[in-house]
């Protein structure tokens, strides 16, 4: 392109001023301010006018690609990101879908306190300055058996806290088979280096006895780590070393117990493979001086972490300074209490993981049969003849690390797509104004009931019509 053409082509880009006023923009403007969307156009056609000086080929006329490209980018940036979707996918604490959703109780806790001023740190008894820690301290003891207890952001924080508290400068043993990968990069040996202590790993990945670990102590070794090794199980020849022996071990030798469990179940659930994880209860039971978990997995809260175990390290614990910077805020307390509470009250089953964990297989079946029904109607109405629903059996599963090899068989809507795929009916879902995450098996996509939330079929009926209209189905 000549340099007389590019400086034409420039010339017929359409000023900013006039973009600015049309009403698309001034909508735009209600909700991002003018000066956001000023800012947004200003790039946009920067963006135009480097790619002609390129000589890059651009569609014409100009003045409709700037609108475009403006429109485009403006209306992604006018909804949050951070959205609710709904979960069909059977994985009950999915860590990419926000793992637990919140019991009612809890998030009726969240709204009172957030709005307002609150105890937070103020004892009403003495007039002055109270622990945040007080308000669930009491209930963790409660329900677990513990001396005390700490809550922290997560439970990554929690192990890094207590291993600072007890182990920095010194040893911690730690078994080869449980040194995992959890989740998003929490990683043992990487944490243990974080709180400044030495890694001693003993035993090989898939045997560690307590002979191992005895053998391994030195005057400078302070604790004996248990990790539960959550998202990954070795099957065959595998020995691990019981966590009595592991207690009596240090009780011997003057040493910490600490046992990060992970999924911080409390009393046990009424699922056919309940006995394969410990309640917190058990381990302290069994002699752990201190355990970890977190409030967000199997216990069905909010993201928090939770140390609870012996008094006298909990209080070494409570003085350490990294406690300032790992802090619980206040909604996340609020709803941590009332999901307490209703362990407490024997109210459990109102935590909705818990419900999903223990749902029995008739209301699995009757759930997925009512969705089905609904479906077919949407279909009907749709003339969508193309698409073909049918009620089918699921594998479910607990998530968040959890029972990794158990699968609970559950029930779901199968929905074959016809010539569309099940790959494209699945992005029109996520696409809908209320998403839904489904699975995919055999070029089907598979609505897993157990994961819905009261409200969820009619939503998903609505994303389906949506989905069918763009000839998703
Ligand atoms: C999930 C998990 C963690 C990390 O907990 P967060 O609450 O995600 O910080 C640490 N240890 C074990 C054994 C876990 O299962």
């Amino acid at each position: 392109m000549s340099d007389s053409h590019t400086n034409q082509v420039l010339r017929s880009i359409p000023a900013m001023d006039e973009l600015l006023a049309t009403p698309w923009a001034t909508e735009c403007s209600r909700s991002l301010g003018r000066e956001t969307v000023k800012h947004i156009i200003t790039e946009t056609l920067d963006h135009i006018r480097e790619e002609i000086r390129k000589g890059t080929p651009i569609p014409v006329p100009l003045e409709e690609l700037a609108v475009r490209r403006a429109k485009h980018v403006l209306h992604r940036r006018m909804s949050s990101t951070l959205r609710p979707v709904i979960n069909a996918t059977g994985v009950i604490v999915h860590t990419n879908l926000g793992r637990s959703p919140l019991a009612s109780e809890a998030l009726r806790a969240v709204h009172e306190i957030a709005g307002a001023y609150s105890t937070l740190e103020y004892s009403l008894e003495k007039g002055g300055r109270g622990g945040r820690n007080d308000h669930v301290e009491w209930s963790i003891c409660r329900l677990s058996g513990a001396e005390a207890a700490l809550v922290v952001n997560n439970n990554a924080a929690a192990v890094l806290l207590a291993l600072s508290a007890t182990a920095a400068g010194r040893e911690v043993i730690v078994s080869c088979g449980e040194l995992v990968e959890i989740g998003d990069s929490f990683r043992i040996p990487e944490i243990l280096a974080f709180s400044g202590a030495t890694m001693r790993a003993v035993g090989c990945t898939n045997a560690s006895r307590i002979s191992d670990y005895r053998k391994a102590i030195t005057e400078n070794t302070a604790v004996l780590l248990k990790i539960h090794p959550s998202n990954y199980r070795i099957q065959g020849f595998v020995t691990s070393t019981p966590r009595e022996e592991l207690s009596r071990l240090a009780a011997s030798r003057n040493l910490v117990f600490l046992e990060d469990l992970g999924s911080g179940l409390l009393s046990q659930l009424e699922t056919p493979f309940a006995h394969r994880e410990h309640s917190v209860r058990d381990c302290l039971k069994a002699g752990s001086s201190i355990v970890t978990f977190s409030g967000d997995k199997l216990l069905g809260g909010p993201q928090i972490g939770v140390i609870a175990g012996s008094k006298q390290l909990i209080d070494k614990m409570k003085g350490h300074q990294l406690l300032r910077a790992l802090r619980v805020d206040k909604m996340t307390l609020a709803a941590f209490d009332a999901s307490l509470r209703l362990y407490l009250s024997g109210r459990r089953s109102d935590i909705p993981v818990i419900r999903m964990i223990e749902m029995d297989n008739r209301t699995l079946r009757k759930k997925a049969r009512a969705l089905c029904r609904m479906l077919q109607g949407t279909l009907a109405k749709l003339n969508a003849h193309d698409c073909i629903l049918s009620v089918v059996e699921t594998c479910d599963a607990v998530g968040g690390g959890s029972y990794p090899t158990d699968i609970l068989p559950g029930f779901g809507v199968a929905i074959s797509p016809g010539s569309t795929g099940a790959e494209t009916l699945a992005a029109h879902l996520r696409a809908a104004r209320i998403p839904v995450i489904p699975g995919i098996r055999d070029n089907r996509v598979i609505l897993h009931v157990r994961t819905l939330l009261p409200g969820d079929e009619k939503a998903i009926a609505a994303s389906f019509a949506e989905a069918s209209n763009k000839g998703g189905a």
